[in-house]
């Protein structure tokens, strides 16, 4: 079983800043996997290591008919030009809500064997590496939006069924060796 539980939020691992990869592993691999299998499964635009409880600055993307994954990423804007649409999360299930993000990035970073690797990206696929990078230091989308965006984002949240519901079943070993890396 490769399609994991994504944590929600109110989780602490969505809130915490993910440890750079170093070690290019067979782990690593199968994270990659992990992540590509979930957010497939999800039809995600993007997905962050985090939300599947592994605190390592990965994720994967699938937007503008490009998929694929970045380890230790950054990006870079390329112009001052601005986007507004609406965004979601996967740790932040159906809800949406209007969020401005820069229109073209490029991203610059390592695949799953160290090989360095640039993406660029315009719309979607420039949000969704906007988006997951923020994953990676703890931000959520959520702390992006304007001042009364985000109050009204808060009481949609707590009115979800799903905060604050018990924890689901763990039904997978989390990765001891990459969970323990800081
Ligand atoms: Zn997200």
């Amino acid at each position: 079983m490769a399609v994991r539980p994504v944590r929600l939020f109110g989780d602490p691992v969505l809130r915490t800043r993910a440890a750079e990869v170093v070690d290019f592993d067979k782990e690593l691999r199968n994270l990659v996997r992990d992540l590509l299998e979930t957010m497939t499964e999800e039809g995600a635009a993007g997905l962050a290591a985090p939300q599947l409880g592994i605190s390592l600055r990965v994720f994967t993307y699938h937007a503008e008919g490009v998929t694929g994954h970045l380890v230790n990423p950054r990006f870079e804007v390329l112009d001052e030009q601005m986007q507004d649409g609406p965004e979601g999360c996967l740790s932040i299930p159906g809800l949406f809500w209007d969020c401005q993000r820069y229109q073209r990035v490029v991203a610059r970073g390592y695949d799953q064997h160290g090989e360095p690797i640039e993406v660029q990206g315009t719309e979607r696929l420039a949000r969704a590496i906007q988006h997951e990078t923020d994953h990676l230091d703890g931000v959520l989308f959520i702390d992006r939006l304007d001042p009364e965006t985000r109050k009204q984002a808060m009481r949609e949240i707590r009115q979800a069924r799903w905060f604050g519901a018990p924890e689901p079943v763990v039904k997978f070993s989390p990765h001891p060796m990459l969970g323990k890396v800081r």
